[in-house]
């Protein structure tokens, strides 16, 4: 491991991301712009609220809307514009808050998007005090559905952008947005790792929520963004339930260089460097016995691909798992992205590699899979025994 690696002085693992962007993992890496001015600002005294006014005309620009802020992280997001929608601009309201009495607290949200990205998204919601209302069932939803969903109590209603969701049957952005506002519904949108900035607030949204930390590469944060009243009302929970979410000054700083780094960015060109490390990997795998490996857009439309490898445990001499297990220890550990590995498959993803690392990820691909060839039983651990064993290391932390 190089020396100046941070992680040698933590006793921490030198790990290769090829899963993605993931909160566990340390989230992406911070482009150099962000990390700069975050080592700037925190030394300094700076009157936040002006910081958050600079965040605002930054995030309008690049949203394509009217105002803006940050907060903890998308998460909080969810939970201060959904308190924003009941609240108004009412102090005492705020204040109350997660009491609702008195204010409309039901919040509408397709039971296709009740997933998990880590936490579940309708906690987000509850953690108001709203209650949730699910719309539809999980792989089908009409516009009759949603409109019957409305009362005089309704308050808003969240809608999720991701591949957690069901991606399939369900409503369209902006029909639901139609039919919502019809009835003077807001929608809310938890777009935390999708890269497009405008398209969501354009259907006529009225808040569209990012995570600082995902594709934007800024230090962990939440981007509000929409429109001023109800970006306000949002903004107004800070003196709230808003306030065990606070964003230090280096996150405001790092999210707005973050966000300007974007505009910037050389997207093609970095497309095209993992466009490189896809080809790579797929030539070292494929031919290989039992490995079928193919490149696949992303399921959101998101500017990027990721590698399929599906792994045949007879001829491979070991399962998808146990591989992706194996690829994950030792002096050079990579974690692949295995969500779905049950299936009998890991996907590679490209975007959160330093240049050079995706050598060290090709030669551990034939290392481990010449290892298994040679290994005169099929490596398979048994799925269950595999999710146990997670379980219970989680039950023991920190031990
Ligand atoms: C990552 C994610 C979140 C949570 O974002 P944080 O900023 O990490 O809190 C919420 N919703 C979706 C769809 C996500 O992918």
């Amino acid at each position: 491991m190089d020396q100046q690696d941070i992680r040698h002085d933590f006793g921490l693992r030198p790990i290769i991301n090829v899963s993605g962007t993931m909160t566990s993992l340390g989230a992406s890496i911070v482009v150099p712009e962000a990390v700069s001015a975050v080592a700037a600002v925190l030394p300094q005294f700076v009157e936040i609220d002006d910081v958050q006014k600079k965040a605002s005309q930054v995030i309008a620009r690049l949203c394509g809307t009217e105002a803006g802020f940050v907060t903890a992280s998308c998460s909080a997001g969810i939970t201060l514009a959904v308190a924003g929608a009941m609240t108004g601009s009412n102090l005492a309201a705020i204040e109350r808050l997660p009491d609702t009495t008195g204010l409309k607290d039901e919040v509408l949200i397709l039971s296709g998007h009740m997933v998990s990205y880590g936490a579940p998204v309708e906690q987000g919601i509850r953690l108001s005090g709203a209650k949730v209302v699910p719309v539809g069932q999980a792989t089908s939803a009409r516009a009759y559905q949603l409109d019957g969903a409305i009362t005089e109590k309704t308050a808003a209603a969240v809608y999720v952008v991701s591949h957690h969701t069901v991606q399939y049957g369900l409503i369209p952005l902006d029909e639901f947005v139609a039919v919502c506002h019809a009835r003077g519904v807001p929608v809310i949108v938890d777009a935390a790792s999708e890269y497009d900035l405008k398209g969501f607030l354009a259907t006529g949204a009225d808040i569209a929520l990012y995570s600082s930390h995902k594709f934007l590469g800024g230090p962990t944060g939440g981007i509000v963004a929409g429109k001023t009243e109800l970006v306000r009302a949002t903004y107004l929970q800070n003196s709230g339930i808003g306030r065990g979410m606070k964003i230090g000054k280096e996150g405001m700083i790092g999210t707005i260089a973050a966000l300007e780094a974007w505009e910037k960015r050389d997207h093609a060109g970095i497309r095209e460097r993992e466009t490189g490390y896809l080809k790579l990997w797929h030539e070292t795998l494929n031919g290989r016995p039992g490995v079928t490996a193919l490149i696949e857009p992303d399921p959101t439309n998101n500017p990027l691909d990721r590698l399929k490898v599906f792994v045949s445990p007879q001829e491979a001499h070991i399962t998808a798992w146990d591989l992706a297990d194996a690829l994950a220890s030792g002096p050079s550990p990579i974690i692949v992205r295995d969500h779905e590995v049950e299936h009998g498959f890991f996907y590679m993803d490209p975007c959160n590699l330093h240049p050079g690392q995706e050598t060290i990820v090709a030669r551990r691909l034939v290392e481990e899979l010449e290892k298994a060839r040679q290994s005169n039983e099929v490596i398979a651990t048994s799925l269950e025994r595999r999710r146990n064993r997670r379980a219970e290391a989680q039950m023991r932390w920190p031990n």
